[in-house]
């Protein structure tokens, strides 16, 4: 698992260092990842390619109920996602 932002490997420094640069979406991730656990958010495929291996992409951002409002991706279109919204205003958006 590699880092979209650096490229580096994510590990244990690397990971509470992002945590601690990205509270809010850390708390996004973590909030989505008990969703899932729970069941009451369903994975899917990637919407852009069907792959099965994706990620949560916050296409609305971190407030509220759009913690929720998850897009899944696969690690090859969640980081397109985020370069085509970078090049727009937003920036640092998961
Ligand atoms: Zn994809
Ligand atoms: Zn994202």
């Amino acid at each position: 698992m590699r880092c979209l932002t650096c490229k580096r490997a994510t590990n244990q420094e690397h990971t509470t260092r992002w945590r601690a640069a990205r509270p809010v979406q850390y708390r996004a991730h973590y909030r989505v990842q008990a969703a899932v656990v729970a069941g009451r958010l369903l994975v899917g495929p990637c919407a852009e390619c069907g792959a099965e291996k994706v990620h949560a992409h916050h296409a609305n951002g971190y407030e509220g109920d759009a913690v929720f409002d998850v897009v899944w991706l696969c690690p090859k279109h969640h980081s397109a996602a985020h370069k085509a919204r970078s090049e727009a205003t937003e920036k640092g958006a998961g």
